[in-house]
């Protein structure tokens, strides 16, 4: 049993935003990994994922994109090697293997017990990740055996999944990547539509990650924690080109609404394609108005791109209301819903009805036990890679003080 001052539960981005800081501030700690730094970049995703943030919206602490391709989007495997870099960068204490099997309050702090070893830690900073697992909605369990199910976590290409059509389920990033490669892979794809916030990917000349920076919008704090934006239909290709609704239509794609039940083979859909798109078209609208004001207001009008006509409107006539799977040649039904949080090694009571870690600001109701790395942590760039930094820096400022330690935070990279 070894004693440090601070255990920092994961080795992905936030985990060493937070080694980083208290490695800066002198804090001997320990950060435990069941595998490598930025496991999760090098053991789920799919073989073509790449980042929809483009590179320069990577900054940590006391490190940032240094490639050649600032507005390019990095592969999983370039994220992984850039945040394994950024743990050598400053020799973080980073123990693998450590699969963590319970943590407890114990006298002068927590017991931290792992495949690895066992430590006594008088904080805890939990940064396990918001993607842990697939959040797959439980008709799933209704499917007909012989339909094959993967998650956006299983799914590894259109070769590895078995043949037929294929029902993707859920319209955001990885949904619209996915029926978008399976459709140019020749497969015949469903795409069953639920709430999303679409965005072009440049807008007047320039990355829409960069208006949504600069004007704030990612990384204003919240006043109130809550809440919820409907993710984001917006992915990073080398040719900047807009993978949204319209588009995949045009693939051959055909829309549906939500699904709403399963039995055996069939699938019922909601009949709420229209409304579902004209929402994230009129969200998205509203956006580039206040992008239109913004660059009138600073006086950007004269330097970039005229406006552009309005995008185009996925068609949503021809919905299927349902379908049986079977009798229509379906092989798979790849579910893209969402991820999970589970925390079985977690003995501090701290969890809502949910399952969620109760926290505001990334302290817990548990004295000495902190969270980073959660959606909408502050703001809407929490989960990000860019956004961590500033709900690491709050979180080290607090385990700072439980030490009586000095503050030293650097919160820009
Ligand atoms: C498909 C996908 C695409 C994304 N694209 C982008 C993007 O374009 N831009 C962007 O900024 N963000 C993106 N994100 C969001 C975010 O950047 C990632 O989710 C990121 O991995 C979150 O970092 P984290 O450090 O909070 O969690 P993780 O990277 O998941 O790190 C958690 C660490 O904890 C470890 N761990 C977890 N449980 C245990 C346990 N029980 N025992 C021991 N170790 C454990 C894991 O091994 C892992 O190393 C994306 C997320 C996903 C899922």
């Amino acid at each position: 049993m070894s004693t440090v001052p601070v255990a920092v539960l994961g080795a992905g981005q936030a985990g060493l935003a937070v080694s980083r800081l208290l490695t800066g501030s002198g804090v001997e700690h320990v950060v435990l990994d069941r595998g490598r730094p930025a496991e999760t970049w090098r053991a789920r995703p799919w073989e073509s994922l790449r980042l929809l943030t483009p590179n320069w919206m990577s900054r940590l602490p006391g490190w940032s994109y240094r490639g050649l391709d600032e507005h390019g989007f990095m592969t999983a495997r370039e994220v992984a090697a850039y945040l394994a870099a950024y743990a050598r960068s400053f020799a973080a204490p980073v123990v693998g293997g450590a699969e963590l099997e319970s943590v407890r309050p114990a006298a002068g702090g927590y017991r931290v017990d792992t495949a690895a070893g066992s430590w006594t830690a008088r904080t805890v900073v939990v940064a396990t990740g918001w993607c842990q697992s697939p959040a797959v909605p439980d008709v799933a369990g209704a499917l007909d055996p012989r339909i094959a199910q993967e998650t956006a976590a299983s799914y590894r290409s259109p070769a590895a999944l078995p043949g037929g059509r294929v029902l993707v389920v859920g319209a955001s990033a990885s949904g619209v990547q996915l029926a978008d490669e399976l459709a140019a892979a020749g497969r015949d794809v469903v795409l069953a539509t639920g709430a999303h916030t679409r965005l072009p990917r440049t807008y007047r000349g320039l990355d829409i990650l960069w208006w949504l920076s600069t004007m704030g919008v990612f990384d204003r704090e919240f006043r109130a924690t809550g809440g919820a934006d409907p993710s984001l239909q917006l992915i990073g290709r080398p040719d900047r080109r807009d993978v949204d609704l319209p588009a995949l239509q045009r693939r051959g794609v055909s829309l549906a609404g939500r699904v709403v039940s399963v039995e055996g083979s069939k699938v019922r859909f909601a009949h709420d394609l229209p409304e579902t798109t004209a929402a994230a078209d009129a969200r998205m609208s509203a956006l580039l108005h206040r992008i239109d004001a913004y660059a009138h207001a600073v006086g950007l009008d004269d330097e970039i791109e005229p406006l552009p006509p309005p995008l185009p409107a996925a068609r949503t006539d021809a919905a299927a209301g349902e379908l049986d799977l079977a009798a229509a040649g379906f092989g798979t039904v790849l579910w893209a819903t969402g991820y999970r949080r589970d925390y079985p090694w977690l003995h501090v009571p701290v969890l809502d009805a949910a399952g969620e870690i109760r926290h505001v600001r990334g302290d817990t109701p548990a004295p000495g036990l902190h969270v980073v790395g959660m959606r909408r942590q502050t703001r809407r760039s929490s989960t990000f890679l860019d956004g961590v930094r500033h709900d690491a820096a709050l979180v080290v400022d607090a385990v700072l003080a439980e030490l009586g330690a000095t503050r030293s935070v650097e919160v820009a990279a």
